[in-house]
């Protein structure tokens, strides 16, 4: 067993370009460069990097063997560059002549489904709270799980039909939650309230407050000051609610947690009638949930499984929608309360393979939660390939410094072709924190490209 410490002074990322055939292997070298020997061995499965420190020094040689799961076209000569930090070797994958004609390259993007599938979770049993695993279904309740259509299916329907107009109140957002019936979304599910168990989720009150203050200002175009003191009381009802309810919205969706613990759990679908409030959905995050499935079809059996995906898994699939529906690869990322971009995404692949090692004993999430921590751990720093969606970004909470970027996101709000995607603020911050964390984990020369950075998103959850 190789001393994990040492194992650092050869940092190693490799990339797999499918569509090109080929392979790019970078060496990270020491800082400190004395007369250390090294030894790149190529064979057709895979890579050996030796390094021999002169003999008078105590530290020991290190060797590091990389298994490939991709054939390298050795007959070829690889291409060498070098810089002071490291070596990059551009490798050829071989291609294979077959005697009967190829099946299809299916890529993994196009048969991607996002996880928690109505399938998945035929034998759901509950949805639990994501941090207290309080349990928000009523048991038993829910007679069918139906996936929902796609977002964007309304957009086709106009692309089929010349009378729209019957068509229009159909907003996707509003689909109508039915009792007993779960839907399931790519990052969602949707349920009817009859069928959460009371008490158990509260409407953010700090969010409600603010599309008060919000929709005030919007109604009147001036903010008066004997309102905020009110609305800013701690103590919201919704009698309140109401009274500020902007003209013309009558129905918004609203942040809900988790009544015990007061975690982020989803949204709920209010509406105005008679001067009362009435939720008419509850959509669960899928990402800040639990899933409690039957263990069994034996009804005996009582134990249950419970799973969870990181919400990496789930934004794949809002993004890999969104490429197939419009053909965009760009899409600003704005969290929930104020609309704010968080992140510029330019999707550059979603077939990539990557492996590293360069993690190896850095732990820079410590300062942050579990959840956080395990949610933004990317890439095991194992030399095992990971299927990776490659994306450059922007983070836009550092934009102010940037003149470039800041024209950059400009230019983008303005783009009709550019997809927003509104997420928990929270989730937008872990999203950025993941991404900056896999920048951090790539040679010094490939954390650039243009104007964004570089990173890596894994679609496996
Ligand atoms: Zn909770």
């Amino acid at each position: 067993m190789e001393n994990k410490n040492q194992n650092n002074e050869l940092s190693i990322f490799a990339e797999i370009l499918p569509n090109v055939k080929s392979m790019t292997v970078n060496v990270g070298l020491p800082n400190k460069k004395d007369e250390s020997s090294y030894k790149f061995g190529i064979y057709p499965l895979k890579l050996i990097f030796e390094s021999q420190p002169p003999p008078n020094k105590a530290t020991l040689p290190i060797k590091i063997e990389v298994p490939l799961v991709q054939t390298i076209e050795t007959s070829e000569q690889p291409i060498v560059t070098n810089s002071e930090e490291s070596i990059d070797i551009k490798l050829k994958l071989r291609t294979f002549v077959r005697k009967r004609p190829a099946k299809r390259d299916i890529s993994t993007s196009e048969t991607y489904q996002s996880p928690f599938s109505s399938t998945e979770i035929s034998s759901l049993k509950n949805i639990l709270c994501g941090m207290c695993k309080e349990r928000c279904i009523k048991e038993n309740t829910l007679n069918k799980i139906l996936d929902m259509p796609s977002e964007h299916w309304l957009e086709l329907i106009d692309c089929w039909m010349c009378h729209q107009e019957n068509y229009k109140h159909a907003i996707i957002g509003d689909i109508v939650a039915k009792e007993n019936v779960g839907l399931v979304g790519n990052t969602y599910f949707l349920m009817h309230p009859n069928n959460v168990r009371e008490n158990v989720l509260r409407v953010d009150v700090e969010e409600s407050q603010e599309i008060d203050i919000i929709m005030d200002l919007k109604k009147a175009n001036i903010m008066k000051l004997d309102n905020l003191v009110d609305t800013t009381s701690p103590k919201l009802n919704h009698a309140h609610l109401f009274q500020h309810w902007a003209k013309g919205m009558s129905k918004k969706w609203i942040s809900m947690n988790c009544s015990r613990c007061l975690a982020s759990i989803g949204e709920g679908l209010y509406c105005k009638s008679n001067e009362e409030l009435i939720l008419l959905a509850v959509r669960f995050s899928k990402y800040m949930t639990l899933i409690e499935l039957g263990g069994s079809e034996d009804v005996n059996v009582k134990e249950s499984i419970i799973r969870k995906y990181k919400f990496t898994a789930f934004f794949a699939g809002d993004f890999l929608e969104a490429a197939k529906a419009h053909a965009t690869y760009r899409f600003i990322i704005k969290g929930k309360r104020f609309r704010r971009p968080y992140i510029l995404i330019w999707l550059f692949g979603w077939d990539s393979k990557i492996m590293m090692n360069a993690l190896e004993g850095s732990k820079p999430f410590r300062p942050f939660s579990k959840n956080v921590e395990e949610d933004c751990s990317i890439i095991e720093s194992n030399l095992k390939i990971c299927d990776v969606m490659k994306i450059l970004y922007v983070d836009c909470t550092t934009i102010e410094q940037d003149v470039t970027s800041t024209r950059l996101m400009e230019q983008w709000q303005k783009d009709k072709t550019v997809e927003h995607f509104i997420y928990q603020d929270d989730i937008c911050l872990e999203l950025l924190l993941l991404l900056r964390k896999s920048t951090s984990c790539l040679p010094f020369s490939k954390r650039h490209m243009n104007d964004f950075l570089v990173g890596f998103m894994d679609m496996n959850g």
